[in-house]
């Protein structure tokens, strides 16, 4: 083989060796964004997700007298500053020191039944009590538009009987609980309510599912200003319910299915 053969040789090998160095490269940002596209659709899926992911107690999204008449302040002030701070603190003792400190919250709930009842308690006061403030507002309680207004018409007739069904699930819990609007696996809404922290992310809850609203009715939420009469305080709550936040979590409940 002459000098300008073996030249041409080396020219085909390397640009053929440049192409599959460019293939793979390509592949690897391609892989990269997947993986950054699969984080956030997790984690962007729910905000209160996204923020007990960071393992940091969060400020109350308004003062304390914000909720006022519906829910008076210190009631509002105890709760979260109290009880709320508590189920923080005891969840990340909980976890620490346990492969659960790095994990996403909602992998935690749909594996709870392996872990710790400390856990399940606690992770879920964590979390349910920031979903709660969240789905609030200052004079919120309007009514729910666009999409989420169709889908709570078709899911149960008429809002007022939406309204009905949620506040029957709150009223008939018993003991102490939630109750939930969540959005099951084939993007139908549906009403629930679940006993102590549990929630509709958990393994363990009867009906799973993407909450999308949450009603707390353990004594706490309201025995200050409503002592015994729970209806009272479930008739109040519609007085603050942040119709735009739960509109924004139904969208991106929809879309976490559909990505799914
Ligand atoms: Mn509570």
């Amino acid at each position: 083989m002459n000098k300008s053969k073996v030249f041409i040789a080396l020219m085909i090998f390397g640009f053929v060796g440049s192409q599959y160095t460019s293939i793979a490269q390509t592949q690897d940002t391609l892989k990269g964004q997947m993986q950054m596209y699969q984080t956030n659709k997790r984690s962007n899926n729910l905000i209160a997700m996204n923020q007990t992911n960071k393992r940091e107690f969060q400020p109350l999204p308004y003062a304390y007298d914000a909720l006022e008449p519906s829910i008076d302040k210190l009631t509002v002030e105890i709760h979260y500053s109290k009880h709320h701070k508590a189920y923080f603190d005891n969840f990340i003792t909980a976890i620490k020191g346990t492969e659960m400190e790095s994990m996403d919250i909602k992998d935690i709930f749909s594996n709870i039944s392996k872990f710790p009842v400390a856990v399940r308690n606690n992770g879920g006061g964590y979390f349910n009590h920031t979903f709660y403030w969240e789905g609030m507002k200052a004079s919120g309680g309007d009514s729910p538009t666009g999409k989420l207004s169709d889908a709570i018409t078709k899911s149960f007739t008429s809002f007022d009987e939406f309204k009905k069904q949620f506040s029957d699930a709150g009223k008939t819990r018993f003991g102490s609980g939630w109750a939930w609007l969540s959005l099951d696996d084939k993007g139908k809404l549906f009403i629930s309510s679940s006993p102590n922290q549990d929630n509709p992310l958990m393994d363990v809850s009867e009906k799973k599912g993407i909450p999308l609203l949450v009603m707390d009715v353990w004594e706490h939420a309201y025995y200050l200003k409503y002592q015994n009469k729970r209806a009272d305080y479930i008739d109040a709550f519609w007085n603050i319910v942040n119709w735009e936040e739960v509109a924004r979590r139904y969208e991106n409940g929809l879309k976490s299915l559909i990505l799914k």
